[in-house]
């Protein structure tokens, strides 16, 4: 019996009602790395630990005396090389004639110590990597607000540059380039629907003058002066634009030649009874409607032509294609 309880996968031992060992088993011993004859007589207390003892004394006593039994009390032990030896321990009092005994049974617990372990350093790893990730996760967030800012910015430039490069810088009218796009796309429009529009070329009357007598600055104040009038006499869905030095241009849609010839007397006298900063100013204007034979170009050589006609006879008039009879 006892060679096989030497045997037995824990560890044994007998203890008396104070403490003292009376009997260990062999497996109880190779846990400690003890010989029989170190622990016997000895007191169990003397294999533990300063804080062990103290636990043992307080709690594994009163307890058993209480109920007779003592129930998985994890304690560690010290073995003869100074090691912990973490153990569970069921103890029980004795019956009958054996009461003065206390039967104790060890189980090895460096297993469960390990995996403890194991599981806070795991759980430690988790904690750095849900860290890491939240501070990844926030760069990311940073990082995705920057470029949405930069998206916006970059659109906003965008925007503006496509509005710088179909504006005139000094007067603010929209330059030639936009409205040739603009004329373009009147003429497909009108080879579907036939709807007829016209053109309006303006060429400030004796500008020359303005600059060689009140100087190059007051040439361009006038030329502001001369936009914003056109622009205010002018309808929303008119394109009114810069065409280059001192002459203007304005696409009227839906206009037909009686229409075009209104608009371009109505503009012309706005500009001569306007109030101009330097000299009184006034403008020649060359009228042409689009007709089925007409491409971008002939439309405004016949402007052209006609505008030349205002300058001819005199200037501060308009002129209609139409009504000249020579041809181009
Ligand atoms: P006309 O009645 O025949 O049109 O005579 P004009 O003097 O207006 O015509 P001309 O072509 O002889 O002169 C146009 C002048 O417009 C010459 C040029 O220096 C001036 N000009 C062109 N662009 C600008 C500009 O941006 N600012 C200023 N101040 N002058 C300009
Ligand atoms: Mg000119
Ligand atoms: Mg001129």
């Amino acid at each position: 019996m006892d060679e096989r309880l030497d045997r037995a996968p824990c560890g044994y031992v007998t203890i008396t009602s104070r403490g003292v060992i009376t009997y260990a088993n062999q497996a109880f011993l190779d846990m400690v790395g003890y010989s029989k004859d170190d622990v016997l007589n000895h007191h169990m207390e003397s294999i533990m630990s300063m804080a062990n003892k103290f636990l043992f004394h307080t709690y594994f006593y009163p307890f058993i005396q209480l109920y007779g039994h003592v129930d998985e009390m994890y304690l560690t032990l010290k073995s003869n090389k100074g090691e912990n030896v973490p153990v569970l321990l069921n103890g029980k009092s004795g019956e009958g004639n054996q009461t003065e005994l206390i039967e104790c049974v060890f189980v090895k617990m460096s297993r469960r110590i390990d995996y403890e372990k194991e599981i806070r350093n795991a759980k430690r790893e988790m904690e750095e990597a849900y860290r890491v990730k939240n501070e990844a996760l926030e760069k990311l967030e940073a990082l995705h607000w920057d470029i949405e800012a930069k998206q916006e910015e970059l659109i906003r430039l965008n925007a503006k540059l496509e509005s710088l490069a179909v504006t005139d810088t000094l007067t603010g009218l929209k330059n030639r380039r936009y409205f040739i796009d603009k004329l373009d796309s009147h003429i497909e429009s009108f080879l579907l629907s036939k709807v007829p529009f016209s053109l309006l070329i303006m060429d400030i009357d004796h500008f020359k003058k303005v600059n060689d007598t009140y100087g190059h600055l007051a040439g361009d104040q006038v030329l502001r002066e001369f936009a914003q009038i056109i622009k205010e006499h002018s309808k929303e869905t008119d394109t009114v634009a810069r065409y280059g030095g001192e002459e203007f241009i304005i696409l009227l849609p839906e206009a037909d030649e009686a229409q075009s010839k209104q608009a371009a007397e109505r503009l012309r006298k706005s500009i001569e009874h306007a109030s101009w900063s330097h000299c009184p100013t006034t403008v020649s204007i060359g009228a042409a409607t689009f007709t089925p034979e007409d491409t971008n170009i002939s439309i405004l050589a016949k402007a052209d032509k006609a505008l030349y006609t205002s300058k001819s006879k005199g200037r501060n008039r308009v002129t209609h294609f139409a009504d000249i009879k020579e041809s181009l």
